[in-house]
């Protein structure tokens, strides 16, 4: 779309989903199939294509990330009395996640330099707690932003302390470590296709795991817990938690141009590092520590402003952004400050909040063009120099 003065640009948006004819026709053809709903051949299809993507064994697709959360969580034990181990900085649909299961969550800071747990704090907070007396059920990791968690020194180290990990990959579908998927981790792992995810079904989200008895149990769950008898016969609690077919041949197609859309990313954030890594005060997150973002998936592009050397602030950036119509975000703000969770435990080492105080994510979603990038660095300039 061209703007005129007459005309205004259409809004620059941060992760907006990015649709193909390629999904088009694979939705009409579920239509068409008769296939619309409940499940059909595309779910199946779509659970076997992310399952090998990702490298696993076997994989439920359900209706949201969260679902895919709630159903490992439940199969990790968590209940109320036992104790859920889980990083700060996070969306809040992972810590919502532990209280549906009536566990109690205790939050662990971030990495400065990435904003993924800290995976020392993790390890020692859960055996601290362990020689407490609490019963961990499971520790829940996130790789934000689309950077896998610092996994191997987390895996061996819940190996150790004989403590289930759950995986929240929901915003790193496509990202590795050291070659091996994120998604691949723990007893179980959690994606998301929200709307604004790498990839899109709409709504939804899956689970995968190695051992096929944990997403067997997911699927009967998420099926209303529906026992095999010629009525319906219910001997427990389950949920209403799968995905549609009409979702599935989305998801089939989004998946077919993930590596597509993850080039596309990356492409958007080299742009802005080139244009911006120079500017006073300003740095990129996942790109200050020792490990480099090549593996990661480049969801969101993240800035952080150092207040010693710019007079911007996020609040400043994301205004001034917004007048120029481009939407700009905070990072997620962290759970021990969130009034839903101010009296949980944490263990606070300052680095989430500073985060949060810092930092800004730019537009990254790959439908944007390199036009609409232009636009973006040229508003920035102002706003970063404190004259926006
Ligand atoms: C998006 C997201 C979720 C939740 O996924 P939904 O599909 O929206 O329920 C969970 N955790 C993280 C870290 C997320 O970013």
């Amino acid at each position: 779309m061209t703007s005129s003065p007459d005309q205004p640009a259409a809004r620059v948006l941060l992760s907006q989903a990015h649709v193909t004819e390629v999904e088009e026709k694979l939705v009409v053809e579920a239509l068409r199939s008769g296939w619309v709903a409940p499940l059909g051949p595309f779910v199946e299809q779509f659970e076997a294509a992310v399952a090998e993507r990702v490298g696993v064994a076997s994989a439920v697709a359900l209706s949201s990330g969260t679902a895919a959360l709630h159903l490992a969580l439940l199969h990790a034990g968590a209940e109320p009395g036992r104790v859920v181990v889980l990083p700060s900085m996070t969306f809040a649909a992972t810590a919502n996640a532990v209280l549906y299961t009536g566990a109690e969550p205790v939050f662990v800071d971030s990495r400065p330099d990435d904003a993924n747990v800290d995976p020392d704090a993790l390890l020692s907070t859960v055996s601290e707690l362990q020689k407490e007396g609490r019963d961990v059920a499971a520790v829940v990791t996130v790789d934000l932003f689309g950077r896998a968690a610092d996994h191997d020194v987390i895996e061996p180290g819940l190996a150790a302390l004989g403590v289930a990990h759950v995986e929240d990959a929901a915003e790193a579908l496509g990202a590795t470590l050291g070659g091996r998927p994120a998604g691949s981790y723990g007893q179980s792992a959690a994606l998301s296709f929200n709307g604004n995810k790498i990839m899109t079904t709409s709504g939804g989200g899956m689970l995968l795991s190695n051992d096929p008895t944990v997403v067997d149990r997911a699927r009967y769950l998420a099926t209303q817990a529906r026992q095999p008898a010629p009525w319906y016969e219910h001997t427990e609690v389950g949920y209403n938690y799968r995905m549609s077919n009409l979702l599935a041949a989305l998801g089939v197609g989004q998946l077919s141009r993930l590596d597509e859309m993850i080039g596309r990313r990356r492409a958007i954030r080299e742009r802005y590092a080139a244009a911006l890594a120079h500017l006073p005060g300003v740095s990129f997150l996942g790109r200050l520590g020792p490990r480099r973002d090549d593996e990661d998936n480049c969801w969101l592009t993240c800035i952080l402003l150092d207040p010693a050397a710019t007079p911007s602030t996020p609040d400043s950036v994301i205004e001034s952004l917004g007048s120029a119509g481009i939407e700009a975000r905070h990072l997620w703000k962290p759970m021990h400050l969130q009034p839903m969770y101010r009296s949980a435990r944490m263990v606070d080492t300052g680095a989430s909040a500073d985060l949060f105080a810092r930092g800004v994510t730019l537009p990254s979603g790959s439908a944007l063009s390199d036009a609409d990038i232009d636009r973006v660095i040229e508003a920035l300039g102002p706003a970063l120099s404190g004259a926006g």
